[in-house]
């Protein structure tokens, strides 16, 4: 079989994609680039609240159709089958998996660290990955005709400094998982890229302050990042405009890593007084408490 041929005004004309966090932030951002690009799209994600919120602003619009929302962690092997079952199901066919959900995950100083904090951490940010690629290519492999799978890392697993410990080393994982992976599937014209965003501003890093942050001077770009940005780097990476481009991460940062290390140091490991658990946007709530004073 061969996959339904996209007209260029619409380069995923016929295509179905799956997208993990996908109803916040640059997730939500592809969500709404991949429909306008003629996709059929299943969101999914943790926040039940704001799933139902992104199919209601849809309802009335020509979009509705194309879209649904599935209730996933992606964390879990059977919500992961569900999710790349409910694509099939509903729309016949897969050729795009974006994961793409995540959090902030543990923080703080290290001799503090909760293990089940770091475990939960790598679990959303790795091991996530890891299960969105295993079901996706399944499927894409029983196709027959190939798909995309892009998988979202950060800056912050390109060095040390850029985040949390935690954070940064699943990140990192995530980069070199995509050029493993794209090893095993590239007989099966399945591309696994990464994109690493730097500083962009989503509810995970404005946390419902949207603009009160001022990420302008972050980077040498002049204005801030901005889901968008993401989205269409996704979109090419889903389309066939990215057809030989396979185990590579693009860096979407307005040029944040290329400014070196004199471009860290606001969202550093840092020590700070706090330590504990970020749970991002998902409408799980954090675990925050204040180191004692002697070990700072
Ligand atoms: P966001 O909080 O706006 O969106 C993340 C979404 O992922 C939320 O809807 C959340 O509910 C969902 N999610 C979290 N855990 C989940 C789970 N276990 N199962 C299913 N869904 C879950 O954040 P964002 O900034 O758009 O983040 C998207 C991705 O980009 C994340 O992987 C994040 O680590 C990464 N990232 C963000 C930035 C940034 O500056 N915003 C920079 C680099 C990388």
């Amino acid at each position: 079989m061969t996959a339904p041929v996209p007209t260029p005004s619409a380069p995923l004309d016929g295509r179905v994609a799956v997208i993990t966090g996908g109803v916040s932030g640059m997730g939500l951002a592809s969500v709404m680039a991949f429909l306008a690009a003629g996709a059929k799209v299943v969101a999914a994600d943790l926040n039940e609240e704001k799933g139902a919120a992104l199919v209601a602003s849809l309802a009335d619009g020509a979009q509705a159709a194309n879209l649904r929302f599935i209730r996933t962690d992606v964390s879990v092997e059977a919500d992961v089958c569900a999710m790349i079952a409910c694509a099939v199901a509903q729309f016949g066919q897969l050729d795009v998996v974006f994961n793409n959900a995540g959090i902030g995950g543990a923080f703080g100083f290290v001799t503090e660290l909760d293990v089940d904090d770091w475990d939960e951490t790598f679990a959303v940010l790795v091991r996530s990955v890891f299960l969105g690629v295993k079901h996706g290519a399944k499927q894409m492999i029983e196709q027959g005709w190939g798909g995309s799978i892009i998988n979202t890392a950060s800056v912050a697993g390109l060095s040390g400094g850029g985040g949390p410990t935690a954070y940064s080393g699943a990140k990192a994982a995530v980069v070199n998982i995509t050029r493993s992976l794209s090893l095993e599937l590239a007989s099966h014209r399945i591309r696994v890229n990464a994109i690493c965003p730097g500083a962009i501003d989503t509810p995970l890093v404005h946390q419902g302050r949207k603009g009160a942050l001022d990420l302008s001077g972050f980077q040498p770009w002049p204005d801030p990042g901005a889901p968008d940005h993401i989205a269409s780097s996704a979109l090419f990476l889903a389309s066939d405009a990215s057809t030989f481009i396979t185990g590579q991460t693009i860096v979407v940062d307005g040029g944040l890593t290329a400014a070196g290390p004199a471009g860290w140091g606001l969202t550093g490991n840092t020590p700070t007084g706090y330590v504990g658990m970020n749970r991002g946007t998902t409408g799980q709530g954090a675990t925050i408490r204040q180191r004692p004073l002697r070990t700072l």
